[in-house]
């Protein structure tokens, strides 16, 4: 892994990500190396290699935000993931926490149970919210479009932990892909734990060259994404319906 280490100019900047305002990326590129990415695109600005092999470290975030406030909800991590391998080892996603005004409003969406470390920073916010990524897939197939994220169960357990430590808390269901994700059982194993869930169909244009391999090793489901979506949308919509749990959005692109 090759860690580039660089000081920021400013913690917050703007985004169009829907429901924040800001975003904070105390990291950028990210160790879990999903195959299916969107931030994957950055890699056209950073000649560091293959995604999943580099991460730039923002060093100077925690010092940064000290004594600032912003506005509004900000989004922590949108190009990489707060709690990959490298935050246990050099906290610097903690160190932020730690300085950042606990007034500020805060969403951070992880795939990692590390998270529950600083479940204390987390409860001093005034409003905070935490999202498990959650997809199901088995371990042979996260293996190898999830390498280096945690087991989906570890994701599964964080969810209830958070819940416990009465953090709000959601699921985002995510990337579905038809055949691979078991929606109803996600939805079962996780409802008692989460407040609400944002469901969202794989988005084949920003997941470049995975597209490719989804449509040689799994035809059927790339064929459902690419020509059908509004039909499985259908199928999601009964899943949830049987549930009876709140879904802020579902999303197809
Ligand atoms: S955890 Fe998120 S940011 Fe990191 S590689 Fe996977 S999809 Fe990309």
């Amino acid at each position: 892994m090759r860690i580039i280490r660089v000081k920021a100019k400013n913690p917050f900047g703007k985004t169009k990500i829907p429901g924040a305002k800001f975003v904070i990326n105390q990291y950028i590129g990210c160790e879990h190396g999903c195959r299916y990415c969107y931030a994957k695109f950055i890699c056209k600005w950073y000649d560091y290699g293959e995604w999943g092999e580099w991460v730039i470290v923002r060093e100077n975030l925690p010092e940064l935000v000290r004594g600032r406030f912003v506005n509004g909800w900000v989004y922590m991590s949108s190009i990489s993931d707060a709690y990959q391998p490298i935050e246990a080892e050099i906290r610097l996603t903690r160190r932020i926490l730690q300085n950042m005004n606990k007034n500020i409003r805060l969403k951070i969406l992880t795939k990692s149970d590390l998270v529950l470390r600083d479940l204390n920073l987390l409860k001093e916010f005034k409003r905070v919210e935490v999202g498990l990524t959650v997809n199901s897939f088995d371990e042979d197939l996260r293996r190898v479009i999830e390498p280096k994220a945690p087991k989906m169960e570890r994701r599964f357990k964080a969810l209830e932990n958070l819940h416990n430590a009465g953090i709000r808390s959601y699921g985002f269901i995510s990337p579905v892909i038809p055949n691979l994700t078991d929606l109803d059982y996600i939805i079962e194993r996780t409802k008692e734990f989460v407040e609400y869930y944002i469901i969202e169909l794989l988005n084949l244009k920003m997941s470049g060259k995975f597209g490719s391999w989804l449509r040689e090793n799994y035809p059927a489901s790339y064929n459902i994404i690419a020509n059908e979506p509004e039909r499985y949308v259908g199928k999601i919509r009964r899943i949830v319906a049987k549930h009876n749990v709140k879904v802020s959005k579902i999303i197809i692109h």
